[in-house]
């Protein structure tokens, strides 16, 4: 199974949170590479109010994801 992490994207201005996708058996990193840090993880206020920006879904994450379902799936 999977689980969204929502991490703010320091490469992009204005700052924007950026969901990766983690597997629940592996929760040291997302399934593009990305090494992740408890303290970085952004909770959602999920009201809205105060957010920066768009949410934004990381691609290498999403296909990932994709691929693994259509494999299962198969
Ligand atoms: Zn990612």
């Amino acid at each position: 199974m999977y689980e969204m992490w929502a991490e703010h994207d320091p490469a992009v201005s204005p700052p924007a949170v950026v969901w990766h996708v983690v597997a629940k058996d592996d929760a040291s990193s997302s399934l593009c590479g990305r090494f992740l840090e408890p303290s970085q993880r952004v909770v959602p206020v999920g009201d809205g109010a105060g957010a920066a920006g768009p949410d934004r879904y990381c691609d290498p994450c999403l296909v990932t994801v994709r691929e693994a379902l259509a494999a299962s799936a198969r």
